[in-house]
């Protein structure tokens, strides 16, 4: 039905008529489809339980790279206290290869001197030996050509008569002169000679002697390189060490810096959806109704034991400290899990760590919006959406998700947070 906003005149034909009415029908029909319906919104609590993970995820990651930083850090600081040992061993090990470079060459020198003076020696000896033999050959030609001319003949009469030297006779004298200054002079170069032989023995000796500590000096010299080299290979190591610990740090550090960005992140976001879960339960949980304080919550597992309480411990998977955000109980699998209180499910499914997951919003106690979940169940008996009432089996308990057994972990969130559940259940 509608009102014309015009009266048709007679003027108008009835198609005109018909035209506008079914524009305005259009119209109407939009407007309908257009209309904001009941807000379907999506329950944010799978959202957040997702989020709550990464956070926890990241959370260890970032404590998992503090303590890998902490042992770099410790790494490289080992290496750089063993640095200046290091750094002293090599100085030490050069000044040791200097030393022996220096002796070696010194040695060297000395050598070269020693050969040096042998051969001067030796050319003087043999210059000696040949200064004997001219002077021999002279001596022996004087006295012959003296005798010659003195009529003595043989060589045998020439002894004789130097034997008999006091003759007075001139020429003889003259003979015996000369042949005794050769004679001096050869008695000399072999004394001189024989000197020279024993300084040349003597020479030998200090060659070899000189020689013999010069290998050794060669030797050391090649020990004290190949020690100065691995005092210079350690300093390396540990020089190159010290740089990949630092540049491991530095890769940590960022690393550290983004997992701490992308926490702050999603801790903003973890908030942002537990207000939304507020509004959600407020919306959807029947804000209004007044529920019965502390105790209102009935316990899911009744004669079950408590296998770990709420609160901080350290996670048997991870390894590290944690909130633990709900109530242990040691529920065989397979067993049947109740509804704490009557109230709406607003999410059934799996959950990440949480394996198969219920979660339940029973409105507001005493002013705070009151959820409960129960985790790790091998199958779920009811979906989203669907009203339960306090009792109800909800799901069949297991050990899905992060579990190391057979459990079922209840949690009850106030106003979008995780606290004592024992503090609510009668
Ligand atoms: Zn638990």
């Amino acid at each position: 039905m509608f009102v014309s906003p015009q009266l048709p005149t007679r003027h108008q034909s009835a198609v005109g008529v018909r035209r506008r009415v079914l524009a305005l029908l259009a119209i109407v029909l939009a407007l309908v489809l257009c209309a904001p319906m009941t807000p379907a919104l999506a329950n944010p609590t799978e959202e957040k339980s997702a989020v709550d993970e990464r956070v926890e995820e990241l959370q260890q990651e970032h404590e998992g790279l503090t303590e890998e930083l902490a042992r770099v850090v410790a790494e490289m600081e080992a290496a750089e206290e063993k640095m200046p040992d290091a750094e002293d061993a090599v100085s030490e090990a050069s000044d040791e290869l200097e030393e022996a470079q220096r002796k070696d060459e010194e040695l060297g020198a000395r050598l070269t001197s020693a050969e040096n003076a042998e051969k001067d020696l030796r050319e003087e000896i043999d210059e000696g030996a040949d200064q004997i033999e001219d002077s021999e050959k002279s001596v022996v030609g004087v006295a012959r050509r003296a005798y010659q001319n003195s009529g003595v003949t043989s060589d045998v009469a020439m002894l004789l008569q130097m034997a008999e030297s006091d003759s007075g006779m001139d020429g003889l004298t003259r003979v015996d002169s000369a042949v005794r200054s050769q004679q001096r002079t050869i008695t000399r170069l072999g004394e001189r000679r024989a000197a020279n032989i024993s300084n040349q023995n003597r020479l030998d000796a200090i060659a070899d002697e000189i020689s013999d500590l010069k290998d050794e000096a060669a030797e050391v010299v090649l020990a004290k390189e190949s020690a100065e080299r691995a005092a210079r290979d350690a300093k390396d190591e540990l020089d190159s060490l010290i740089s990949q610990k630092d540049s491991a740090a530095k890769t940590i550090e960022e690393n550290q810096a983004s997992t701490a960005e992308e926490l702050e992140k999603q801790k903003e976001e973890q908030e942002r959806l537990a207000d939304q879960i507020r509004e959600w339960q407020e919306d959807n949980g029947d804000g209004n109704r007044t529920l019965p304080g502390d105790g209102f919550l009935k316990n899911p597992a009744p004669g079950y034991p408590i296998t770990s309480h709420y609160g901080w411990r350290t996670h048997p998977i991870a390894g590290v400290r944690r909130l633990h955000s709900g109530t242990d109980f040691g529920v065989p699998c397979g067993t049947e899990v109740h509804a704490s209180a009557d109230g709406v499910v607003v999410s059934s499914g799996g959950a990440g760590g949480y394996g198969n997951r219920v979660v339940i919003s029973h409105g507001k106690s005493n002013g705070a919006s009151i959820a409960t979940t129960y985790n790790h169940n091998t199958r779920n008996l009811v979906r989203a959406g669907q009203s339960v009432k306090q009792g109800d089996a909800i799901s069949i308990s297991g050990t899905t998700g992060a579990s190391t057994g057979c459990h079922l972990h209840f949690e009850v969130m106030q106003n979008g947070s995780y606290v004592n559940p024992m503090d609510w259940i009668s």
